[in-house]
């Protein structure tokens, strides 16, 4: 076993501190990544601080993992040594069910073993994500990364990067196509520009004045001041697809409000607590309210090239990993330009 170096919290809304814990040996199909670089999500900040419902402590949170490879089992063929690799949002799925066979893992019927903040198969070992030195998972759930993207950027694309880039692929994103994206953080930035590189036009809806320059810089075509009531009415019936990713509470209904014929509202933002939709905002305009999760390894390996095309990365603040509890308190603040990313060797 080798042990790693790691920040974990320790119990629920505890300030994560400094924790060694043991990491398995890489079994005949598993890779062993020494990890470099590690994102700070929105969903890490919400489970260590328990908003949705129990969660398992000790908790090394971390589902934006990058680094590269360091042994690699007898029977792995898809990595070698000195590879750089990543990882996302699950390490392991039931691999054999109609969604995992479609490449749809994020959606296993047996459901996915998450990247921490769960046991493993045996029922009793707990999984630690990547604000740590090392992991070790199979190959299948690990990500070739191409060498020339700009790397303190790349983290965020593993999990921040797929949830944007699945649903504006499955909803066709292009040319002609009217894009709001709500909420500039961590994931509607990669939002951005990514419905920006595939062709439609984008709206920015934020609460953030100040984020304007940001988002017009990064590939929006429009900003929205939404503290400024005055949008609900301007861009009544405007789009084809909106993308919220707002951690905090929202009244759905008036974003429902912005969606023309047929189009439809994705919900990506999680903040623990239901909405409460009027059946006349979804009736009116035939419209459509719709989730979508992660994103599965195929996918992410489109995104991959997607990115590597257009030279997209993610907009990143390095932090060391004694600031990862100011970052957390920043984040939900909506104070993040526009995703941390910890610098693993100072764990
Ligand atoms: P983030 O970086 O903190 O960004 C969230 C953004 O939401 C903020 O920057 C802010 O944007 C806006 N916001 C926050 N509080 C608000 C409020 N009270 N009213 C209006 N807007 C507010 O978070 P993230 O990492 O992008 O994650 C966003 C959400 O997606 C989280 O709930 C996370 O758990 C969830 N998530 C879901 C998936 C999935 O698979 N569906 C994957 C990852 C994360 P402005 O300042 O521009 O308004
Ligand atoms: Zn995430
Ligand atoms: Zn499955």
């Amino acid at each position: 076993m080798a042990q790693v170096r790691s920040y974990a919290a320790l119990s629920a809304g505890a300030p994560l501190v400094p924790f060694t814990f043991d990491r398995r040996e890489p079994g005949t199909l598993d890779v062993e990544i020494a990890i470099s670089h590690a994102g700070i999500c929105h969903s890490d900040i919400h489970q260590a601080r328990e908003e949705w419902g129990p969660a398992i402590f000790p908790m090394v949170p971390g589902h934006e993992i990058v680094g590269r490879v360091t042994r690699v089992g007898t029977g792995v063929s898809k990595f070698k040594i000195g590879d750089l690799a990543g990882v996302g949002v699950f390490v392991d799925s039931c691999r054999s069910c109609e969604n995992c066979e479609a490449g749809l893992e994020q959606y296993c019927l047996g459901g996915m073993t998450g990247t921490y903040n769960t046991y493993e198969k045996d029922g009793t070992t707990i999984v630690q994500g990547g604000y740590s030195s090392g992991i070790v998972l199979n190959e299948h759930y690990a990500l070739h990364i191409p060498e020339s993207l700009n790397i303190e950027g790349v983290a965020p694309l593993l999990c921040a990067g797929i949830t944007l880039y699945s649903p504006l692929r499955h909803w066709n994103a292009g040319p002609g196509m009217q894009v709001a994206i709500i909420g500039l953080g961590g994931l509607g930035h990669m939002g951005v520009k990514f419905a920006h590189a595939m062709g439609a036009e984008v709206t920015v809806l934020s609460h953030s004045a100040g984020k304007e320059k940001d988002a017009l810089a990064m590939g929006a075509d429009h900003f929205v001041d939404t503290s400024d009531t005055a949008f609900k009415k301007a861009l009544s019936k405007k789009f084809d697809l909106i993308l919220n990713t707002v951690s905090a509470d929202l009244n759905i209904n008036t974003y429902l409000g912005l969606l023309k014929l047929h189009g439809t509202l994705v919900v990506i933002g999680l903040p623990g607590k239901p909405y409460s939709v009027d059946a006349g905002s979804l009736l009116n305009q035939r419209r459509s309210l719709a989730g979508s999760a992660i994103g599965g390894i195929a996918e992410i390996e489109e995104m991959f090239a997607f990115c590597a095309k257009h030279g997209i990365t993610s907009e990143v603040e390095m932090i060391t990993a004694d600031q990862i509890n100011v970052a957390y308190d920043r984040a939900v603040a909506s104070d993040v330009r526009y995703r941390f990313v910890i610098d693993t060797t100072t764990l």
